[in-house]
């Protein structure tokens, strides 16, 4: 497959028809889904919106699967509703505590297939990095989940779900008749995990709805990154029919190193980037975008380069946040040295932008940006490269 082709969702998304005696889940769909769905089944057309918002409430506000205990619906139409449909999120089947604190869920979802969640519990909030799409099509070259092939597309509920499950082991869904507990544990979501969330647009973009929903689990736009590594078409679909704050994976400041850093450059250079970008924050009403850079040294972090990035961004409400390099198994590059990052972030700054260095978090469990991998998929490369090794 060409690298940087985009994907099409009928091939990798689960498909939507379901098999015989199959229930249908209800986590991931929207309010007008939700809405058709249950007419399906024969609720009154003048009940459904009414029937809608109890259900919602049920499962978003409440973390309630199990309709029996909807307990505002009469009794018959919980026992139909179990007849046609399920409430049900993607299994953890591993979870590790950093030292720092930091937890990594390794998800198990339909067809076996695994992808990684991160909870990063910082001072006054906490965030979860999300993941859209089992591995990656794309192959920057500095990135673990890069060297993964791409699997499938996540569905709007295996998105969705990834929050419900952090909140399961957080511990954070409300307690009835309890004092509503102002500081949520949950209180952003970054879509940074495995996968390009705008090569998975539809089901990103619904799972978001169902997040941002007011009578749910009600994370605000505000409160949710969208990262991407440059898929310029649906830039300003972002703005548009989500909304939210927008990171993008810059990397390098001339097109000859970023065509080797993130390849999807070929396609959209960084000219046809920054046109993108300079129309989102008032397509989105949102303040400023955020551009990643990973500092790899000798690669990317000369004085030169600082200098050409503040050029290059002129006149885009901006934040930079300098990723220090995270190594994993096998990968090619070196940090930059600490000094040479404040150097670069000290150009940006001066400049007139903010320059926040971000700390690695969870490296000890291999959980820092870049390092995600299915744990399946890191046996297997450990297991041919220990072949290798010994000639096996
Ligand atoms: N696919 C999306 C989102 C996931 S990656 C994207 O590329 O934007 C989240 C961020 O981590 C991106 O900026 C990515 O370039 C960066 N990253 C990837 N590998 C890394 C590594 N090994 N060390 C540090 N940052 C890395
Ligand atoms: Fe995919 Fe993002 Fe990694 Fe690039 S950095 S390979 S787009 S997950």
């Amino acid at each position: 497959m060409n690298a940087t082709a985009p994907i099409t969702q009928d091939v990798l998304t689960i498909p939507r028809k379901l098999p015989e005696g199959a229930k249908r889940n209800i986590v991931g769909l929207t309010r007008p889904q939700l809405h058709a769905a249950l007419v399906e089944i024969g609720t009154p057309d003048r009940q459904a919106k009414m029937r809608v918002g109890q259900v919602w409430q049920w499962i978003y506000h409440w973390g309630v699967r199990d309709f029996a205990q909807m307990t505002n619906l009469a009794k018959d139409y919980r026992a139909k509703l179990a007849e046609h449909f399920e409430v049900t999120i993607p299994e953890v089947v591993n979870r590790q505590i950093s030292e720092d604190g930091t937890r990594k869920y390794l998800v198990r979802i339909a067809g076996g297939h695994e992808v990684e969640t991160v909870y990063i519990p910082e001072e006054g909030r906490g965030t979860l990095c999300v993941s859209s799409q089992v591995g990656c099509t794309l192959t920057c070259s500095f990135c673990h989940t890069g060297t993964q092939k791409l699997v499938r597309n996540l569905t709007a509920g295996e998105i969705v779900g990834q929050l419900m499950l952090a909140r399961d082991d957080l511990g954070e869904w409300p307690v009835m008749g309890a004092p509503k507990d102002e500081q949520r544990l949950v209180s952003n979501i970054v879509l940074m995990g495995m996968g390009e969330p705008l090569y998975n647009f539809d089901n990103v973009r619904d799972a978001m709805k169902v997040v941002m929903d007011g009578e749910g689990l009600s994370l605000s736009r505000r409160r949710i990154t969208l990262s991407t590594s440059g898929v310029v078409p649906e830039i300003a679909k972002t703005a548009e029919e989500i909304g939210c704050l927008l990171a993008v994976s810059f990397h390098a400041t001339t097109d000859e190193v970023r065509d080797k850093l993130v390849p999807i450059n070929k396609k959209w250079n960084i000219k046809a980037l920054l046109d993108a970008l300079r129309d989102y924050p008032k397509l989105s009403n949102s303040e400023r975008i955020t551009f990643e850079y990973v500092m790899l040294k000798d690669v990317n972090d000369t004085d030169a380069d600082a200098k050409r990035l503040v050029k290059l961004i002129q006149g885009i409400p901006a934040k930079i946040n300098l990723i220090p390099f995270n190594e994993w198994p096998g990968s090619a590059y070196q940090r930059s040295d600490w000094e040479r990052i404040e150097k670069f972030a000290d150009i940006i700054y001066h400049a007139g932008y903010a320059s926040p260095i971000r700390k690695p978090r969870g490296e000890d469990i291999m959980a820092a940006c870049g390092q995600l991998k299915s744990a399946t998929e890191r046996e297997r490369k450990s297991r041919a490269q220990i072949a290798a090794e010994t000639g096996a």
